[in-house]
């Protein structure tokens, strides 16, 4: 069957990564819309070849968007525009307000008026500094609205509330999706978060820049993990007004992120220490059990793997570019 899909952020990482892998099926046709803000044309090069992918360089907070997708029948929605690195956001605070608020109202509007399904993509964020560890879905969190974060934080869990609604006022087939800290190849080298800032600075000989004494944890969870659960949340019925986490259960020490991202580049930078941001979550780990039972997903792939093959793709840009 033909299917038509709506992706918001396809020019940033996760989007870009999504799209490559839903037009892997025949019959599928991906829009994606992106203003540039945070993403880049780059990530989307290959895709901007295929017949089946259309690129509509446009922002979704702009209610004008319910016009400009035509009046091709739309299937399934998924709204991943937002800045999600804190240096973006914090730089593009009402930005990020407007595209989790407005955004977010626009496409359900749009799954509402089309019949699409509509998958949101939240944040462990939502869980804030969590004082319950590890966090589950019914965790409600611990976000201060009185800070740098809370642009973000407190933007993501409105558009939980949209989703809420539109679910519930009007049956639209919604997902939340509470994604917990993603990498891999494909993060800009100057995105600010851990990975690509510890992978750049190892390969080109730089300080490992840690935050705080690195005792802080996340927990980190390969691409193609994020993006096979994303799928499979759009896919499965079970996940219809459902909020999931999607993220690793395993739990590193973000010093001991700096140690093994260090050995696996063979690089001899040196590790150094900075101040801790404001309101930086001293932990975070998924509780997974709601995808497994609902999904059957889990991820595969382990940290050092994942490095692997981020500091190779890395390793191999810095030589060609
Ligand atoms: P990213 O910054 O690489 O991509 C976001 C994309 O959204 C960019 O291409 C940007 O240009 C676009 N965008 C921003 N505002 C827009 C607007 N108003 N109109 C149209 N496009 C707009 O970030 P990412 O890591 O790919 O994250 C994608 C989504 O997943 C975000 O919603 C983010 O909050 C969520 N998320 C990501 C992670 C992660 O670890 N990567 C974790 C939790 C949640
Ligand atoms: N961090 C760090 N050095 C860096 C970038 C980030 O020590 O160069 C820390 C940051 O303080 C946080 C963790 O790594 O504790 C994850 O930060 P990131 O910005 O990747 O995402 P967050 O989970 O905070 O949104």
């Amino acid at each position: 069957m033909s299917k038509t899909i709506i992706i918001t952020g396809v020019a940033g990482f996760l989007g870009s990564h999504l799209a490559a892998a839903l037009l892997q099926t025949p019959g599928t046709s991906v829009i994606g819309l992106d203003n540039l803000s945070t993403g880049k044309l780059e990530n989307i090069q290959a895709l901007l070849q295929l017949p089946s992918f259309r690129f509509i360089p446009y922002d979704v907070a702009n209610p004008d968007v319910l016009h400009i997708c035509g009046t091709a029948p739309i299937h399934e929605i998924y709204h991943l525009a937002s800045p999600a690195s804190p240096k973006f956001y914090q730089a593009a605070p009402f930005d990020t307000i407007s595209v989790n608020i407005d955004g977010t109202k626009n496409m359900l509007e749009l799954a509402r008026r089309t019949g699409a399904k509509l998958l949101y993509t939240s944040t462990s964020e939502a869980y804030g500094d969590p004082e319950v560890h590890p966090q589950d879905e019914a965790y409600r969190g611990n976000v201060n609205t009185w800070g740098p974060r809370a642009c973000y934080d407190e933007a993501k869990r409105m558009g939980e509330v949209l989703c809420y609604l539109y679910f519930s006022a009007y049956h639209v087939p919604v997902k939340v999706a509470r994604i917990f800290n993603t990498y891999s190849a494909g993060l800009r080298n100057d995105d600010g978060r851990v990975i690509s800032n510890f992978v750049t600075q190892a390969l080109a000989g730089q300080d490992l820049t840690v935050y705080g004494d690195g005792t802080q944890t996340r927990s980190f969870c390969y691409v193609t993990d994020t993006v096979r659960g994303l799928m499979l949340m759009m896919e499965k019925e079970e996940a219809n007004g459902e909020m999931i986490n999607i993220g690793n259960p395993i739990e590193y020490r973000i010093l001991d992120v700096a140690h093994l991202v260090k050995q696996l580049a063979a690089s001899g930078s040196r590790i150094t220490y900075h101040p801790l941001p404001q309101d930086d979550p001293k932990v975070r780990r998924p509780v997974i059990e709601k995808a497994k039972r609902l999904l059957g997903w889990e991820p595969k792939v382990t940290l050092e793997q994942g490095l692997q093959h981020t500091i190779s793709s890395y390793r191999a840009k810095s030589i060609t570019s």
